[in-house]
């Protein structure tokens, strides 16, 4: 033992030498190439610096953007020059809303159901995502209740991740079936949370409380629009909804299937009036959350609706009168002074000028000029 140890002394230092040796060469190596690459940044920092122009552009998404509304929003959306991501699970909207669109590079059409989170790089954020005709968000109402409430905490959950700014498509529905007249903000509204529109009502309710308390807790910067019944084209022909079907049906010289006595009434907004409200609401500063009613404040009865449809198609469609759903809103007028005050919105599109150019769209759409 005490013979070996002189030799494996002399071993260590010798190999420890080498190792010194070879990691010295190695940080000598890599310090050169720093420094060259530090005289190459300072070189670079020293040359003439031409400012990049601040861009507009910015990464928006838009759930439910395959649909009636969503997809105009999403053509808005794309003229101005933003990269555009639009998610849909195709439930009521299709990608034929969209077609005129698909082939710009700046359009990203993704499947995807908004009850499950999302995992992306945005902007801007505007929550679309549900069926919004009576007859749809009924066909399901626990997936109805699921998309505005899953749905909303998926996408604030994501607005909170990357610090994008979020607008909620609310509904005049969160007033039910009001007994103040017209409507305001801070009217707190009256539903029947257990009927057959509550699945509707109530999970747009939720989403509200939902955006606020992610405000109040988190900080979000949030923006909730109170949308009341827009019309144009592109509404599903077998929609469901009070405009698509009295045109349809007179279009078809059918009946149009008047419920009730007609004499409920509704303001009825053109969908690009709609959309501008939408965009300005978005651009409003930070300070600004709504809610805010968004719609026309020309209010009809539905009966002179049907009327009026009639004489604008030159259809001899008479009126038949079937049962009125069960909570169905007797008397429905948005108080668009805030919107007027913050956003300097007021819709602009007369209802007979509307619906001239939506019978327009369901002439060419029945007829199979256009596809839809
Ligand atoms: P729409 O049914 O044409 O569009 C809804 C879109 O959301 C469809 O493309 C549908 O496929 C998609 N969608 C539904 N569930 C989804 C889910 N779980 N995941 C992903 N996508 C889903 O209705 P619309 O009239 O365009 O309404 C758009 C939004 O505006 C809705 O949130 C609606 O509540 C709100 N709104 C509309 C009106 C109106 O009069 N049009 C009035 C008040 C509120
Ligand atoms: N409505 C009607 N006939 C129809 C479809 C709807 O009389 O074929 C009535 C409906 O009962 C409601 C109004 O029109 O009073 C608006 O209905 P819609 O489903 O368009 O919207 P919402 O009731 O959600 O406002």
């Amino acid at each position: 033992m005490k013979k070996i140890r002189p030799v494996l002394k002399t071993y260590v230092e010798i190999h420890g030498n080498v190792i010194a040796l070879v990691f010295r060469t190695l940080l000598l190596f890599c310090s050169r190439k720093n420094g060259k690459n530090q005289m190459d940044n300072s070189r670079k920092m020293n040359a003439p610096f031409t400012p990049m122009k601040p861009s507009i552009r910015k990464r928006v998404l838009v759930t439910g953007g395959a649909g009636f509304l969503g997809s105009h929003l999403c053509e808005r959306l794309l003229d101005a020059g933003h990269d555009l991501l639009c998610v849909d699970n195709f439930y009521t909207g299709t990608k034929d809303n969209l077609l005129h669109v698909l082939a710009n590079p700046h359009l990203e059409l993704m499947r995807h159901d908004v009850t499950f989170p999302l995992y992306v790089e945005v902007d801007e954020i505007f929550n679309l995502a549900c069926p919004a005709s009576p007859i749809h968000y009924q066909f399901d109402p626990v997936q109805t209740t699921k998309t505005s409430v899953h749905g909303a905490i998926n996408m604030l959950g994501l607005a909170k991740r990357v610090k994008a700014n979020i607008l909620q498509a609310s509904t005049s529905e969160v007033y039910g079936d009001p007994e103040v007249h017209p409507q305001r903000e801070d009217y707190w509204g009256r539903v029947n949370p257990n009927g057959i529109r509550a699945c509707y009502d109530e999970g747009k309710r939720c989403a509200e409380t939902l955006f606020f308390d992610y405000r109040r807790q988190h900080g979000l910067n949030i923006k909730v629009a109170r949308i009341f019944n827009t019309y144009g084209p592109r509404m599903h022909p077998n929609d469901g909804r009070v405009v698509s079907n009295f045109i349809v049906q007179a279009l078809h010289d059918e009946p149009i299937t008047l419920y009730g006595d007609g004499s409920q009434t509704r303001a009825f907004c053109y969908v690009d009036d709609l959309i501008e409200g939408l965009l300005r609401l978005m651009a409003t500063p930070d300070d600004f959350t709504g809610p805010v009613n968004l719609g026309n404040p020309g209010e009809f009865t539905i009966k002179e609706l049907a009327e009026k449809v009639i004489e604008l198609t030159g259809s001899r469609s008479v009126l038949s009168y079937h049962p009125l759903p069960s909570d169905d809103p007797t008397q429905r007028r948005p108080d668009i002074t805030l919107a007027r005050n913050a956003l300097g919105w007021e819709p602009k599109v007369h209802l007979e000028e509307g619906l001239r150019r939506t019978i327009a769209y369901f002439d060419a759409l029945l007829s199979g000029k256009i596809e839809g």
